[in-house]
């Protein structure tokens, strides 16, 4: 099977056992592969029933034909599993090296399953799997343990995937990261790991991944690469990394500030990626294969710390503007503690945030905080806080169930700008309205990489192709819902595949890459019916697990117009928007589930 390396890797860790198994073909067709095949296995595997901390809820490690190829930016892995955070399916994806090393290591992915009674890591070399005590590794950061197991391995080319202390705490926002600091950030799926006393997995090989047509695989990969030097928004991450969005994000009031509700802020603009570069950045870093190198290297000297990860855009939102820090530096350092922690900066930041509001609000009090004056604009009580988050001390211990449990506690649920009880990431559907419908209806709760409508309507690499065409960001027609299916579909085949979503080449060098891997001879109009396949599986997942068309809603608080900025007096009409995507998608309005016809075309069972 090319494309394939054709195994993935059982593990149960409550008995001990590994056992190898064929990757099933017509479920790679189907599927694909990323949070694609993730999804179908997991429906196989888990019902309403499965507890997301309990030994049943499988955590899946999946990669995609694409990755460790010669393919640029598709080096990337799917972690997946029943979320703990949301309750319903839960996937991130990271860059890096872990995913092409996985596939090196002899495996298309990895379906961990069960509970250790002893801290744990899993070696993967050259295919051999072996279980090993991980009681020295308990307690170390994410940078240390990944350094660690390397030392360990005596592989100092060995990739790791580990948890921090967040993950260990089962904190519910907790990252899985990797390659020093990388994260699969969203749905808590470090709190997994951590459930299952499963510290890291360390994996080095040397198999290559089989391809169909590599001659011809080499000079679509070339002629990518040729066309970067005409791509503006690669170029822009190129040289000031995702940070580089900050400037015309606050121009749409895009940037969320002062937790939604407010439409300017001029200190936002302290947290410009032009200015990081110029004042904190040490260099940029490229995953695997990637010519495009979006990665910064930054430091923060005032808090002694000289190399950090990032930060990314989501992160200068959330732990800056969200919360009014606008100290660069401080939000640098922020960003820093959630990466060793291990915790994801979209969850951390938004629910503290969260905490300022409700603070601000007389809600919460020193009383019931620990004496903690949570305040809008106090770095270094956010810094005291993650802290806190991440060890579940004290108020910490509330503040590390999520924005909705905070919420819900204080009696204040509508407060919680969440959709599906995922926190809403750092763009406003106010500003790009297609962004309603996209995390109304996202298969993870809201999510910013299932469906980039700000990229789509500021031309930034959309399908035009396949129906995605950009367009006015304020129009909330049905034509503009189906307009945010088809990319919403579009990225989860990109999350399949799995390739970068600032890989944005065009859909024939797509489709001529993913046919030279592995020898299929799809069509264009294919891809997208693999998208929404993915999609609907993922959404008879969720109805399994109990959503129903009721959760398929904006938080209050984005239901209310802002006075200034980009967005003012703007708010999306979601149920035109919805009506168009669900006509798109062919899911009955009042069930919420695929209708017979569409079932039958994505070959799906109802
Ligand atoms: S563009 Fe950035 S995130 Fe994407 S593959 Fe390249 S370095 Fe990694």
């Amino acid at each position: 099977m090319n494309g394939y390396m054709g195994q993935v890797l059982y593990v149960n860790l409550s008995s001990g056992e590994t056992r190898v198994e064929p990757l099933p073909e017509e479920q790679a067709r189907a599927f694909v592969g990323g949070s694609g095949l993730a999804a179908r296995i997991a429906w196989d595997m888990i019902d309403r029933h499965t507890d997301p901390l309990g030994p049943d809820n499988p955590l899946i490690l999946m990669t995609g034909p694409l990755v460790g190829t010669a393919m640029p930016s598709a080096g990337r892995y799917s972690i997946c599993a029943r979320s703990p955070l949301t309750g319903i399916w839960g996937e991130a994806n990271s860059g890096g090296f872990v995913g092409p090393q996985l596939r090196f290591a002899g495996y298309d992915g990895i379906v961990i399953t069960g509970q250790a009674s002893e801290p744990t890591w899993l070696s993967i070399v050259e295919g051999q799997a072996e279980l090993r005590d991980a009681a020295a590794l308990w307690g170390l950061d994410a940078y240390e343990t990944q350094a660690r197991v390397r030392q360990e391995l005596g592989e100092p080319k060995a990739r790791v995937v580990c948890i921090g202390a967040a993950g260990e705490n089962r904190v519910k926002m907790a990252a899985v990261m990797n390659d020093h600091g990388r994260a699969a950030g969203r749905t808590g799926l470090g709190a997994v790991m951590g459930a299952k006393n499963l510290k890291a997995i360390g994996l080095r090989g040397t198999a290559q991944v089989p391809v169909a047509h590599p001659d011809a695989l080499r000079d679509t990969a070339r002629e990518i690469t040729h066309n970067l030097d005409e791509d503006i928004p690669a170029i822009a991450i190129q040289l000031a990394g995702t940070a580089g969005y900050v400037d015309m994000a606050l121009m749409y009031g895009d940037m969320p500030i002062r937790y939604y509700q407010q439409g300017e802020w001029s200190a936002a603009s302290n947290l410009s990626g032009v200015l990081m570069v110029d004042q904190f950045q040490n260099r940029n870093t490229a995953c695997y294969r990637c010519p495009i190198a979006c990665g910064r290297e930054t430091r923060a000297p005032s808090y002694g710390v000289d190399a950090v990860d990032g930060p990314e855009y989501e992160t200068l939102g959330a732990l800056g503007t969200l919360p009014m820090i606008g100290d660069l530096e401080a939000v640098i350092y922020a960003g820093h503690l959630c990466n060793v922690l291990g915790l994801d900066t979209i969850s951390a930041g938004a629910t503290i945030a969260l905490a300022c509001e409700m603070f601000e609000q007389g809600i919460l009090t020193p009383a019931n905080t620990g004496g903690v004056e949570i305040r809008y604009g106090d770095a270094a009580m956010v810094h005291r806080l993650i802290g806190m988050m991440a060890r579940r001390e004290g108020f910490g211990d509330l503040l590390a169930e999520g924005s909705a449990s905070l919420a819900e506690r204080f009696g204040v649920p509508e407060l919680a700008v969440t959709v599906n009880r995922l926190e809403v990431p750092v763009h406003d559907p106010r500003a790009f309205a297609g962004m309603a419908a996209i995390y109304a209806l996202s298969p993870r709760g809201a999510c910013h990489m299932q469906g980039d409508m700000y990229g789509v309507d500021t031309g930034q690499g959309a399908p035009w192709e396949l129906g995605v065409p950009p367009g006015d960001r304020f129009e909330t027609s049905e034509e503009k819902g189906r307009v945010a299916a088809r990319q919403q579909a579009w990225r989860n085949l990109y999350n399949a595949l799995i390739l970068c979503q600032f890989q944005n080449p065009g859909v024939e060098p797509l489709l001529a890459a993913f046919n030279s891997v592995t020898g299929w001879e799809l069509q264009a109009d294919d891809l997208m019916t693999i998208g929404k396949r993915i999609v609907t599986l993922k959404r008879q997942l969720n109805l399994r697990l109990g959503l129903c068309r009721a959760d398929e809603r904006l938080p209050d608080l984005l239901t209310r117009p802002l006075t200034e900025g980009g967005t003012e007096g703007n708010v999306p009409d979601l149920d035109a928007l919805l009506r168009g995507a669900y006509a798109e998608y062919g899911w009955d309005m009042e069930t919420g589930q695929p209708g017979q016809e569409a079932a039958a075309a994505l070959q799906l069972e109802t």
